[in-house]
């Protein structure tokens, strides 16, 4: 085994591959760019060398610098975890020179998967099914509607060295052949410098399912079972689960003879991916093979009991596999849902700033239901504009899919972060979307049950009951609390009347509270007059004033929910509904209906920002009349360029920001007059 890895890369899987590495006894070397100064992965690295700038190409995607300080403090083997070098052959090649193993395939497997059409022909030489299409460079957009139309619309126009779901079309008569072939071959040509492009047929409503293999460098080759990634929000995965609920035992063992069959083909000797595309009948096509280890792994390791890293780091080593494929089973089901730090309610734009909270749920096993969390961050840290805005894996494993789910819910709306916008809320509705748990799902999944993008859903039904009951339990707390305080005044005991106004949102609700601190507490609410039938909510909960999240039972089942003081009262989020909530007493609630409401300040006459980013122009001077539609201003973040456009026809009176200023969200950038 290797005395010292150097781990060429950041973020959670920095630390995964390390956590791995450490149980071996191994040594491990970080490397970090200036904006990883503090992250988690060098500090859990028990060496650290930085490696240049917080721009990947200049850091963690240059060759040099990260063989440099793989030689200069004598690693003997890299891991490149997944994205930045991780299937680059010329990287493998580099470390293989200077005698440092390459954790990963031999660099000719790279080469070889790493081009779409290439890859479709060895796996159609491998009798591997393929998605009916043409194998050959197209070059003109008339050849293009010729072929089209002899595979048989819709099709899929793609660019050969395409990745990231760049240069895709899909076309649906010849006359969108021609201009998707057009648009195609440019994204191409100015996203990977190579401008081939082929067609096959579009897959209808088609499920994303992929074989996980693992090879040795002895020709050992064997499958470890399939994962879905169906749900993806523009062809990014957001949610993965193993098994999948579509695949019986037939499909999977043929799929994954097929997957053997590339890989023995190619001779590959990792681990590694063969994703396919699955129509209704569950016929399946070959889409392409990543040759690394996927972000997705962990739902792998959680059915198989195996830790990919160790396997990858063995094989790596020379060791032969010690498993064979009878000895692989798959037990349970598990689920990994991906926190993105990015506003769900603003169509995903990413966020960015300070961790200033962050609190993971419970960890661990516990009555055979297991929750993991692989994270890069911490505390006090920063999600920056640099990176991937992934911050942590969420992964549940139990011996029922449902069962799994249901666990991901719960340790979701345990899960506290503050600082910026994360998707958590939209996972936590994800997790009881009823196509979901029924597992009736496809790519088009998102887009079809989010078709306005997401907005949170109205509190309603037992939500709503348990965010009424969470919320006067708290009030009848904190009476009980100023009851309990030692000398006051004698005479009069001081009564608290039990009724109260609980507002959630706009909406006023009489409850009834009785019970606690130490035993269950009973909030009734609804009955006569209120239009509504008689509700009555048991809670029990350890709770206590100061933590985010209130945790025990509603009705016997156990919640979580988050917890925030606001002015006069409280956020309360639960199942990915956010609403403030006060709770009054009748004549509070009598007077409180006399105070006059403050107004929402009017920014219609702003530009404001939409997203923490950085201004890349102007489009407009002051004092110039706009049209709605024109272009104002281009924002950079994410490394993506977004042109903010005027709503309305309007008159620049002011202008706030200037080309290169790094702005905040709701920065203004212009005034209308
Ligand atoms: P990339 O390498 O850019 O990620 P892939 O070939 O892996 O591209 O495809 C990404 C996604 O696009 C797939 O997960 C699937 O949802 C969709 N897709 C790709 N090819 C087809 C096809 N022929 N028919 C339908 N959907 C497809």
């Amino acid at each position: 085994m290797f005395a010292k890895l150097l781990i060429a890369n950041r973020g959670e899987i920095a630390c995964r591959i390390i956590r791995t590495a450490k149980r071996l006894g191994i040594h491990t070397v970080a490397v970090y760019s200036e904006a990883d100064r503090d992250a988690l992965h060098v500090e859990m690295a028990d060496e650290a060398v930085a490696i240049g700038p917080a721009a990947a190409a200049h850091s963690y995607l240059d060759i040099a610098k990260i063989v440099a300080a793989a030689k200069s403090t004598g690693a003997d083997a890299v891991h490149p975890g997944y994205g930045f070098l991780s299937e680059n052959a010329a990287f493998a090649r580099a470390l293989e020179k200077e005698g440092i193993t390459f954790v990963g395939p031999n660099p000719r497997a790279i080469e070889a998967m790493g081009d779409k059409i290439e890859s479709k022909k060895l796996a159609a030489k491998a009798k591997v099914s393929t998605v009916p299409g043409h194998l050959g460079v197209i070059d003109t957009a008339k050849d293009a509607v010729k072929i089209a139309e002899e595979i048989g619309f819709p099709v899929m126009i793609k660019a050969s060295a395409g990745g990231g779901g760049k240069g895709m079309r899909i076309a649906y008569s010849a006359k969108e052949v021609a201009e998707g072939f057009t648009s195609s071959k440019s994204e191409a040509k100015s996203s990977f410098g190579d401008d081939r492009v082929f067609i096959e047929k579009y897959i209808e409503e088609p499920r994303h399912i992929e074989i996980q293999v693992l090879g040795d460098k002895h020709g050992n080759i064997i499958h470890l079972g399939e994962r879905e990634c169906s749900i993806q929000r523009r062809n990014q995965k957001v949610i993965e689960e193993a098994p999948s609920p579509f695949i019986d035992a037939k499909t999977r063992a043929a799929m994954g003879a097929q997957a053997v069959a590339l890989s023995k083909a190619v001779g590959y000797d990792s681990a590694g991916t063969v994703e396919f595309i699955v129509d209704k009948k569950r016929n399946f096509y070959f889409l392409e093979m990543n040759t690394r280890l996927q972000v997705e792994h962990p739902v792998t390791e959680l059915v198989t009991g195996l830790d990919l890293v160790e396997q990858m780091l063995k094989v790596a080593a020379g060791d032969k596999l010690a498993i064979k494929q009878k000895d692989v089973t798959l037990k349970g089901s598990a689920v990994e849902a991906r926190v993105y730090a990015e506003d769900p309610t603003r169509n995903f734009l990413p966020s960015t700033g300070r961790l200033v909270r962050y609190q993971p749920p419970k960890l661990g096993t516990e009555k055979g239901v297991t929750t993991r969390l692989d994270s890069g961050v911490e505390e006090g840290g920063e999600i920056s504009v640099y990176y991937d805005p992934m911050i942590a894996k969420l992964v549940t494993h139990a011996s029922k899919r449902l069962q799994a789910i249901e666990q991901m819910g719960r340790a979701l709306d345990a899960f506290a972060i503050d600082g910026f916008r994360h998707n958590i809320p939209f996972l936590a509705v994800l997790m009881r979307n009823e196509r979901w748990r029924d597992g009736r799902l496809s790519t088009k999944f998102i887009a079809e049950e989010f078709p306005e993008g997401f907005q949170p859903s109205a509190p309603k039904g037992e939500v709503r009951d348990a965010l009424i009951a969470v919320a006067a339990s708290i009030d009848h707390l904190s009476n009980q609390r100023r009851r309990a305080i030692t000398q006051q005044m004698h005479g009069e005991p001081v009564r608290f009347a039990v009724t109260r106004i609980v507002q959630l949102g706009e909406e006023l609700n009489r409850v009834t509270v009785e019970g606690g601190p130490d035993g269950p507490m009973v909030v009734t609410m609804g009955g006569k007059g209120t239009g509504e039938r008689q509700r009555r909510v048991t809670l029990e909960s350890s709770w206590w004033f100061g933590a985010s999240v209130w945790e025990g039972t509603v009705d016997g089942k156990p919640a979580a929910m988050q917890v925030r003081p606001i002015l006069n009262g409280t956020s309360l989020i639960f199942q990915g509904v956010e609403v403030p909530v006060r709770v009054f007493t009748e004549a509070e609630a009598e007077l409180e209906a006399l105070m006059p409401v403050k107004e929402k300040p009017d920014t219609s006459k702003f530009l404001l920002c939409p997203m923490p980013g950085l201004v890349v122009s102007l489009a407009v001077c002051e004092g110039q009349a706009v049209a709605a539609g024109d272009p104002l201003c281009v924002v950079e973040a994410m490394k993506m360029e977004n042109v903010l456009k005027a709503e309305r026809d309007a008159k620049v009176s002011k202008i706030l920001a200037k080309p290169g200023d790094s702005l905040n969200v709701d920065a203004v950038i212009l005034e209308f007059a």
